[in-house]
């Protein structure tokens, strides 16, 4: 079996400030140590549960926060870091049995979540596909569906796993390593709980995955509408200079497309620009 990993920053254990996700601030160290921890222990999972490779993209801002040098070392092991990347978050999902969403967080706008946001804080509003507001869960996973690959876990903050849950249902399996009482707070495992708690469900997707029950999310008939809000109407000025986009107020665009794998190119570009 062939496993992807998608890791993010801010549903590792103990992170619940931006400042711990930002490169540029002190406090950034922690993040990536936690954001290691968890992605190792879910490693470690997987392999003590018979995996034949593992690639890990690491999907969080600059995409250069996990140290290769301190990655459980296994010879099945390989790290995908870096950026840009066409599929940002699930660059190189191709060929995989299954996807693992590794320290995700809940999509904007959501309640007693940490650090809740929709790929970019500053710059998404929502987004919106064929009708049904998504974070990056979903969308990843659409993504994953595509290819009719299943998604066997996600780790992170309750909100992410109910988030997860509520679009996938719950052959799902989930692992939750921390309870927002806020944005930016939340009771949190300790790390070496965490860890056993996230071996645990890293070995049991991967036992569900082989018994073909792990889950893709619907992505209907193959017809996909997208509508990107900004949070501003500059932003949204430079997203719509692409063409084959479609601006439909202020602060909203609309794109349209056959396959998920080319709409999720589409967010990250109009976000890249939008963003600038
Ligand atoms: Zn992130």
């Amino acid at each position: 079996m062939k496993i992807f990993i998608s890791a993010d920053m801010e549903g590792a254990t103990g992170v619940v400030q931006g400042v711990q996700t930002h490169h540029a601030e002190k406090e950034y160290v922690f993040g990536c140590k936690m954001q290691l921890h968890d992605v190792n222990a879910v490693i470690e999972g997987a392999l003590d549960a018979g995996t034949d490779e593992i690639l890990v993209n690491d999907a969080h801002a600059r995409m250069t926060n996990l140290n290769i040098e301190e990655m459980s070392f296994d010879s099945r092991v390989r790290l995908l870091t870096g950026s840009p990347k066409p599929l940002s978050m699930v660059q190189g999902f191709e060929s995989s049995d299954v996807a693992f969403f590794v320290g995700y967080h809940a999509k904007a706008g959501t309640p007693r979540a940490v650090l809740d946001h929709t790929i970019s804080g500053g710059v998404v509003y929502s987004i919106f596909l064929n009708g049904k507001e998504m974070g990056e869960t979903g969308l990843n996973a659409a993504v994953c569906a595509q290819k009719d690959i299943p998604v066997g876990l996600v780790t992170g903050d309750l909100a992410v796993c109910a988030e997860a849950k509520e679009l996938m249902g719950d052959a799902l399996v989930t692992a939750c390593v921390k309870t927002a009482h806020t944005r930016m707070s939340a009771d949190c495992l300790l790390p070496e709980e965490s860890a056993k708690v996230l071996k645990t469900a890293a070995a049991e997707a991967v036992e569900r995955t082989r018994a073909r029950k792990s889950p893709c999310v619907d992505i209907g008939d193959g017809r996909f509408e997208l509508l990107l809000t900004f949070h501003n109407s500059g932003q949204c000025d430079q997203a719509a200079t692409i063409p084959g986009t479609e601006r439909i107020d202020g602060r909203t665009v609309r794109v349209t497309g056959s396959d998920m794998v080319t709409m999720r190119r589409w967010t990250v570009a109009l976000i890249s620009l939008g963003g600038r």
